[in-house]
């Protein structure tokens, strides 16, 4: 189980998340100047690396944002999580073959501290706003 450490809620379990694809798939500046076969590529062809990979995933039950992350696709360590829109970190050297322990345990929580822009939990919030009759003491 990949416990994955959203920018916004912390460390969750991956049943909590959804893979969103190859991250950093730029759109093309003037699509209506790309032939049919280049257009294809760039919907359907995507980078198949072995190793770190930059992807977008989503907390679908939690928050409910899109963030980047760094994962080793050999050996699922999440190298960084980063929000949408910042670059893609620096790649950490491949593990060696022995398995030995991660060196960078801390290294998921590098995105910036900017404030949440989730408000998507205030709409039940307004339910009970009037006292109910006698409440007064
Ligand atoms: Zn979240």
């Amino acid at each position: 189980m990949l416990l994955i450490s959203c920018p916004n809620c912390g460390s969750r379990d991956e049943t909590e998340f959804h893979y969103g694809g190859q991250a950093h798939v730029a759109y093309p500046e003037n699509p209506n100047e790309l032939n049919d076969r280049e257009w294809a590529e760039f919907l359907f062809y995507r980078d198949n690396t072995k190793g770190a990979f930059a992807e977008r995933w989503l907390h679908s039950t939690g928050c409910r944002q899109w963030f980047n992350m760094l994962r080793d696709t050999v050996t699922y360590e999440i190298q960084a999580v980063y929000p949408m829109g910042a670059p893609r970190p620096a790649a950490a050297p491949p593990a060696a073959e022995s398995g030995t322990a991660s060196t960078a345990p801390d290294s998921t929580t590098t995105g910036t501290a900017r404030p949440s822009i989730a408000a998507t939990s205030t709409s039940t919030a307004s339910r009970s706003t009037t006292a109910p009759e006698g409440a007064t003491k």
